[in-house]
């Protein structure tokens, strides 16, 4: 029998009504929710994602704001920005959109947002109030995301084997972090672990976060395993209009066969990330009033 499929967009939905129910709650008591995204420069893709994150807000009856800067604006200019924004109380969550053009030291941005407003979750210290349990940290959005898929899914991650592959700051490791809380046994794999297959057939949650089109191919999966396929890469498509189409880090289909749960790719955990955003901020926002 084929893997059950876990619907990223149908879960992706049922958060974001309840986002939009506890950002009522809070407009009731005189609080609007509101997270401004920083977009600098004219990237294609950052700039759809940043419209998408204000539409999300807006339509989960919270105050969504872009300020779009041109790619030549000085470093000192963006922390100035943030500056303002840390001491704005109308806003709850900021964002700047990566990647950064490469004049700016996307570290030094992070470390200027204040940790109460970083609802991405990069800043160190929410990196260190995650690892360290402490509920007020705020977990990085993607990550965060795959957590509740398992959980709606009815995946019991307690004492299961998880196999984590990539190690990005933004992806993996925060992933290991929060399966490690959830009392997982985590394994990480990256560009250096030997004999991947060998430790990736050992996983009874896998979770791909590598960009490389289908790289999980189904001899890597244990029989009954549950997949989460986090990666989104383009491949040419001659029969697509756009000419492409996209594809996640797994071969979806063989590896369908074999498991027992799996997470498609689009439709899977993209529609997560934004939800887990507005979470974040809705979150920063009642933090705020404690
Ligand atoms: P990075 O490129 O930052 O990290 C990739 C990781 O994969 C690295 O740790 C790298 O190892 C590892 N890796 C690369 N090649 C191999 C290999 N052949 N064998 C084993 N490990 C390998 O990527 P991200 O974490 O930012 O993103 C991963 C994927 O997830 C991408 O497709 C991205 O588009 C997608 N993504 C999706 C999101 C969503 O909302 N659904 C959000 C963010 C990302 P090493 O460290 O040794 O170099």
């Amino acid at each position: 029998m084929p893997a059950e499929l876990i619907d990223g967009v149908a879960i992706a939905k049922q958060v974001r009504a309840e986002v939009a129910r506890e950002a009522a709650a809070l407009i009731a008591r005189g609080v609007t929710p509101g997270l401004t995204a920083v977009l600098v420069g004219d990237d294609p893709a950052s700039a759809v994602y940043v419209r998408s994150k204000e539409k999300a807000c807006i339509e989960a009856g919270m105050k969504g704001e872009a300020i779009r800067l041109p790619a030549d604006t000085p470093q000192a200019d963006l922390l100035a920005l943030i500056d303002k924004l840390n001491a704005d109380p109308t806003v709850h969550g900021i964002l700047v959109q990566l990647p950064l053009p490469k004049h700016i030291n996307a570290q030094a941005v992070i470390l200027r947002i204040a940790a109460e407003k970083d609802v991405d979750g990069f800043h160190p210290v929410n990196v260190g109030r995650v690892w360290i349990g402490e509920k007020s940290g705020f977990a990085p959005c993607t990550p965060a995301g795959v957590m509740v898929m398992l959980a709606q899914a009815g995946v019991k991650v307690q004492g299961a084997n998880a196999v984590v592959l990539g190690r990005s700051t933004i992806v993996g490791k925060p992933m290991v972090s929060l399966l490690v809380a959830e009392s997982a046994t985590v394994t990480v794999c990256h560009s250096k672990t030997r004999d991947l297959p060998s430790v990736t057939r050992q996983a009874d949650i896998l979770i791909a976060a590598i960009g490389k089109a289908e790289f999980v191919t189904a001899d890597m999966v244990k029989p009954g395993a549950v997949v989460i396929d986090v990666g989104i890469n383009r491949v040419d498509d001659a029969t697509n209009a756009k000419g492409y189409r996209l594809v996640g880090d797994v071969q979806f289909d063989a590896v369908r066969a074999v498991a027992s749960k799996i997470s498609p790719v689009p439709g899977g955990v993209g529609p997560m990330t934004i939800a887990m955003l507005l979470k974040n901020t809705v979150r920063a926002a009642a933090q705020g009033l404690a």
